[in-house]
Formats: structure tokens, C-alpha cells, sequence
């Protein structure tokens, strides 16, 4: 009898917690389904990544006419003819760096800031650099609302960030012709770097750069398609 009392505030108590955090997240089904079908079933296994990706909003990283498609399968306009990245590129280029917990990982071009959202919630400390000043202010006032281990900078990102240097890892989100040197300088002994290298507007490689004591290693991972890098004048 008892127990028959319990059970309806109970189911009802059930009820109103998952249709709260429904309203909370309207999303949360689509973001599942995406880290499904797109990452783990593609082959990205590391469980803090497919962890990671099916707790960042990525809805909240991309401009409100674009929400409706923030899990899609593919890159997404962000304004200033930039995009955030397709959710699978992310996934991967992130498994590539393999981040660890202690890790002090350097990003180049914040765009969005959904990158360095994922980045945030796997490392230590996350650098990003962005040349678009609104873009670079707007990730800025996002992340800071979600971490306290991002720091947003407005500048070239080929000349690195010295001042935090040397970094376990930095991921590159923007095709460069060439890999920056200073970028190579600024990575630790053992430390891994990938970055899209070939003409901007066509395919590139997405490429491996591993730090050795000596020198440098690179290999070719994955034909990739990402904006310019730019330059500052
Ligand atoms: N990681 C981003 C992807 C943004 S697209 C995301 O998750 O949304 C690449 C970004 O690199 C663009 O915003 C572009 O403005 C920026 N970028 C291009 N050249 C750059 C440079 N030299 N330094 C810093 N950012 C650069």
C-alpha cells in the first residue's frame, strides 16, 4: 500500500525532471545523435572526446539563424566568411592531439570558439587567437560565460603566443600554405600540432607535426577543407 503511495509522486517527480531538462536543452537529443552517427561512428573512439561533444552546446556557437542546423553534418557560416567547423573534423583533429588532462594546448583561429570549447573540457589550459576582432571578442564573452581555463586573444596567430609557450599541443583551424615556424618553435619536445597545409579554396591536407628533439616530423593525415589562413598586414 505503501508503495503503491510512493510510486506516483515518484513517476510524476520522473515526469517533471525530464521534460525540465527538455526546456533546458531542447537539443540534447539532436547532439546525441550526432556524436552517434558522426563521431563514434566514424571512427573517433576517445571517450573524454565523444564525452565532451555530447555535453558542449555547439547551438550556442553558431549564429541564431544557423541554430536549427548546429548538428548537422557539415561546416556552418559564422559571419565574416568564416565557419565553424563540420562536428567530425573537430572530433578528429582532437583525437589526433589526443589531449590529456594536464595538457597546455595552443588554438589558432577561435572562430566560433566551439573548437576551443571541446579543447576546454578535455585539457589544462587552452590559448586561442583569432584575427577577426568581432569574432575573436564574440567566442571571447561565450567562453569566458562556460570555462575558466580559456583565454581568447585578437591577433595573427602565425607568430604563436610566446609569452605561454612551449605548448603539449596546438591545433590549427585555418589552411596555410606553409607550416608557421614559429608555431613548431613554440610546440614541447614530443608535442603534436595538426594543421590543414595547401592552397586556400581548394582541398588541403590535414597534416601531423610531430616535435622531436631534433627537427620535426610531418605526415599527411586526411584531405580537409578549411577557410584561409590570414595574415595581418
Ligand atoms: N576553430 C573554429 C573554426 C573557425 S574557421 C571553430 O571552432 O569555429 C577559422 C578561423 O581562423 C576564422 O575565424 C579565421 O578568421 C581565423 N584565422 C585565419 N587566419 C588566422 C590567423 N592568422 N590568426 C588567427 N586566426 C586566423
Amino acid at each position: 500500500m505503501l508503495r503503491r503511495k510512493m510510486l506516483i509522486p515518484f513517476l510524476l517527480t520522473m515526469l517533471i525532471t525530464v521534460s525540465f531538462q527538455q526546456s533546458q536543452d531542447p537539443y540534447a537529443e539532436k547532439r546525441k545523435q550526432m556524436v552517434e552517427d558522426q563521431i563514434r561512428g566514424r571512427g573517433v573512439h576517445h571517450r573524454g572526446i565523444l564525452e565532451a561533444m555530447e555535453r558542449v552546446a555547439r547551438h550556442r556557437f553558431v549564429p541564431s539563424a544557423q541554430r536549427p542546423f548546429a548538428y548537422h553534418d557539415r561546416p556552418l557560416p559564422i559571419g565574416f566568411g568564416q565557419t565553424i567547423s563540420q562536428p567530425y573534423i573537430v572530433g578528429y583533429m582532437t583525437q589526433i592531439i589526443d589531449p590529456r588532462p594536464h595538457y597546455k594546448v595552443l588554438e589558432i583561429g577561435t572562430g566560433s570558439g566551439y573548437q576551443a570549447a571541446i579543447l576546454a573540457e578535455l585539457a589544462a589550459q587552452v590559448y586561442t587567437i583569432e584575427i577577426i576582432p568581432e569574432l575573436g571578442h564574440s567566442a571571447e564573452h561565450l567562453l569566458n560565460e562556460l570555462y575558466n581555463n580559456v583565454i581568447v586573444k585578437v591577433g595573427d596567430g602565425y607568430y604563436g603566443w610566446e609569452e605561454h609557450a612551449p605548448f603539449d599541443a596546438i591545433v590549427v583551424t585555418a589552411a596555410s600554405g606553409t607550416i608557421p615556424p614559429p608555431l613548431v618553435e613554440q610546440l614541447k619536445e614530443g608535442g603534436k600540432m595538426v594543421i590543414p597545409v595547401g592552397s586556400p579554396y581548394m582541398t588541403q591536407q590535414l597534416m601531423l607535426v610531430e616535435k622531436k628533439k631534433q627537427g620535426y616530423t610531418t605526415r599527411s593525415l586526411i584531405p580537409v577543407r578549411f577557410v584561409p589562413f590570414r595574415r595581418s598586414e
